[in-house]
């Protein structure tokens, strides 16, 4: 077996999942966006991915996307010929003296959490000329470790970030590891709702399916995609 047909194989085994989860849920599949995790692995490990036709990549940091990045993007098959467009998500933690960077190379950013971050980014915006589409992260579990915006913050970084003009569509997050995920997925969607955002970027390899059940429109899947990581 080729790497391609074991790349297009795993790909057609998580759409499978994704499909029957929204079915289950009485969703469309044309809801959810599946974002491939590619943080650690290869330029060689992920360009059978978008052979196979997988148009959304997400990284977490922002020198190892700009190491890999470029070069995939040039081997990616033109806007139209295979139907599909490479979209770059950011999905680690961003230091606000890479926000530039990060603006310059992601179509969206899901770890927007702080105000010194949106300035930065607002900056990055103006200078660039480009506008990705932003989540608020919020630390859902109120875990001291963790990234995210406080849930009592919320309310203020979200009108600071609309403000400064970054484009802000959606609520992400990271629930507690080993403890049921589905809480803290409904509280998400409960001050996604609050807040009148209609993206909810939420649900790993392990908890996908029951983040679709609860409204998941972005899930981030890495493990189940490209095999366990170093
Ligand atoms: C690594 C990572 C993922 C993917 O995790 P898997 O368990 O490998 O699917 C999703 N979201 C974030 C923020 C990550 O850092």
């Amino acid at each position: 077996m080729s790497d391609i047909d074991t790349a297009a194989d795993r790909l057609a085994a998580i759409e499978a999942r994704i499909a029957r989860a929204a079915e289950l849920a009485g969703r469309q599949r044309g809801e959810i966006e599946l974002i491939a995790i590619s943080k650690t692995k290869s330029i060689d490990e992920i360009a059978p991915l978008v052979a196979a036709g997988q148009a959304s990549f997400g990284e977490n940091r922002v020198q190892e996307a700009e190491a890999k990045w470029p070069a995939l993007l040039d081997r990616a098959p033109p806007p139209g010929s295979q139907g599909h467009e490479v979209k770059l998500h950011l999905v680690g933690r961003l230091q606000s003296n890479k926000a530039k960077e990060a603006v310059a190379l992601f179509d969206s950013i899901h770890s927007v959490d702080r105000s010194s971050l949106v300035e930065a980014l607002a900056r990055a915006v103006d200078a660039t000329g480009r506008r990705p589409d932003c989540f608020v992260q919020v630390n859902i579990g109120e875990e001291a470790q963790k990234g995210g915006c406080p849930i009592d913050d919320l309310t203020g970084l979200l009108s600071q970030a609309r403000d400064a003009g970054l484009a802000v569509i959606g609520l992400m997050a990271v629930p507690p590891l080993a403890v049921e995920p589905a809480p803290y997925f409904a509280l998400l969607a409960k001050l996604a709702k609050r807040h009148g955002l209609a993206r909810l970027s939420m649900g790993m390899s392990a908890d996908f399916e029951t983040a679709i059940m609860v409204g998941a429109t972005d899930i981030r899947v890495g493990t189940a995609l490209f095999g366990t990581r170093r």
